[in-house]
């Protein structure tokens, strides 16, 4: 038995991580004390508070937990679910802190939960047991702009972001800086354009980034491009929705989509917009007319693809299904969504397993600029907007009189314009997504690491040990 497992020999979730870790680890020369320190969670707040709900007091279990201080203020979302646990918060704190240091967001990892089902809560009580949370935080400084900002995950999204907002505001009223002590705002309180959709987008970046690369796509046996690739997703929540649409108006074809009550499945290709439409009107993606329903979800993870994108919770792959999985990359769009077991089975299968620790950090990305946004007190493109359109009219005018032609109204609408909010968030994004992918591509070959998993590791693990050594806090 490892020194990862427990006394029944399986895996802690946090034991899963420190397991990867530690794989990374071989190909660091760094003080054992060190790398010690870099593992382990700083910072642990369990709390129960009382919330009144109907006639009865509910005792309501949160946490929140800040895994690193390498760099401040602490980043992460907060997740509301009845499977919220200390070793599930601080696995996925601990996430965010290799997550950020690897698309070079200056955050230390963090994350929050609340043991709730939202689904069967008014969200008169959701504001309530959100709000007494918020409070619960400032009572500790577990929140606040320079300290540990949250985020939507799991069960959240703008509206939860916006009542932690306010109620912070209220108790720090006079704080100018009180809009960055949270992200995923809507655009009308503080938030960034481009948010919500981040993540997704960010993983479908990520996999045509991987599918452009000739020698990677030929080795398991695939062509160039993300045309025609046969793509199934797991989890329609804001991550799995938003993949789903981009990697569809892309040119791929999503054969199967997975939900928690089954899967629908077309070989020849599922009408995403469609199906959501359906799924809005029926409460379920089952019954979709143009597709064949699949009772056991669980079951959609083993057809044949391409791509597997799982988008919802942890440990979907294990030991018992990791040998059916038929997909030839899988792209990690959840955290955790693969335990070491089934980790070390792919890899024998030679799968590309694109890992949650790059794949997903879209979300945090686009979050570190809505904080830079609201610390800046001022919208992106606001200054650059009408001077770009000014240079590019005055570029315009030259080229029409070099070339003696004019161009149509339409093509100048184009070319002339300048860059708003989104463009500029989007094109940020893009870009790290990009440089991320090929940063841990790159460290895999130079020092022969085995997967992209390991490698993402020893690529943030290197990064957290430079702010250390510029903090002067390691010899
Ligand atoms: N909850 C998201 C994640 O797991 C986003 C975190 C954030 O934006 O701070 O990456």
């Amino acid at each position: 038995m490892s020194k990862n497992q427990n006394k029944t020999g399986s895996y802690s979730f946090f034991n899963c991580i420190e397991k990867n870790f530690d794989k990374a680890a071989r190909f660091i020369s760094i003080e054992k004390g060190l790398l010690e320190q870099i593992k382990a969670c700083n910072s642990v707040y369990r709390m129960h508070f009382p919330v009144k709900i109907g006639k009865e007091i509910k005792v309501i279990e949160a946490y929140r937990v800040q895994h690193s201080h390498h760099k401040l203020p602490c980043k992460g979302g907060i997740r509301y679910s009845m499977k919220v646990n200390q070793d599930e918060v601080m696995t996925l704190a601990a996430l965010m802190t290799y997550k950020c240091a690897i698309v070079d967001v200056p955050f230390g990892g963090a994350k929050g939960g609340i043991k709730i089902d939202p689904q069967t809560i008014s969200s008169e009580n959701i504001e309530k047991i959100t709000r007494r949370y918020t409070s619960e935080l400032i009572k500790k400084n577990f929140i606040g702009p320079g300290i540990d900002v949250p985020a939507p995950d799991y069960g959240t999204g703008e509206r939860e972001m916006s009542w932690i907002f306010d109620t912070f505001l209220s108790l720090r009223s006079g704080d100018v800086d009180a809009l960055a002590c949270v992200t995923g705002k809507p655009v009308s309180q503080g938030g960034v354009r481009g948010r919500k959709e981040a993540t997704g987008l960010g993983v479908f970046y990520g996999i045509r980034e991987l599918c452009h690369v000739k020698e990677d796509m030929y080795s398991v046996g695939l062509d160039v491009g993300l045309v025609g690739k046969k793509i199934i997703i797991q989890g329609l929540g804001n991550v799995g929705y938003h993949a789903a649409s981009f990697f569809h108006e892309s040119g791929a074809i999503i054969i199967a989509l997975a939900e928690r009550e089954g899967a629908i499945y077309n070989e020849k290709g599922l009408n995403v917009s469609k199906v959501f439409l359906h799924l809005k009107n029926n409460g379920s993606i089952l019954n979709f007319p143009e597709a064949t329903n699949i009772e056991n979800t669980e079951k959609a993870l083993e057809l044949k693809c391409d791509i597997l994108i799982p988008a919802a919770l942890e440990n979907v792959i294990h030991k018992n299904n990791a040998n059916r999985i038929k997909a030839k990359i899988i792209g990690e769009a959840a955290n955790g969504p693969i335990t070491p077991e089934a980790d070390e089975i792919l890899d024998k299968k030679g799968v590309i397993i694109v890992p949650d620790i790059y794949l997903n950090a879209g979300g945090v990305t686009v979050s570190y600029f809505e904080w830079l946004k609201n610390l800046s007190h001022v919208r992106y493109g606001r200054m650059e907007k009408k001077f770009r359109e000014n240079v590019n009219a005055e570029f315009l005018k030259v080229i029409e009189t070099v070339c003696k032609k004019k161009i149509s109204i339409e093509e100048k609408k184009m070319i002339l314009r300048g860059p708003r909010e989104i463009d500029l968030v989007r094109s940020g994004l893009e870009d790290t997504m990009i440089n991320g992918f090929h940063k841990i591509r790159d460290l895999k070959k130079s020092l022969k690491i085995e997967n992209m998993r390991t490698a993402a590791f020893v690529l943030s693990i290197n990064k957290i040990i430079d702010s250390y050594e510029k903090l002067g806090i390691f010899p």
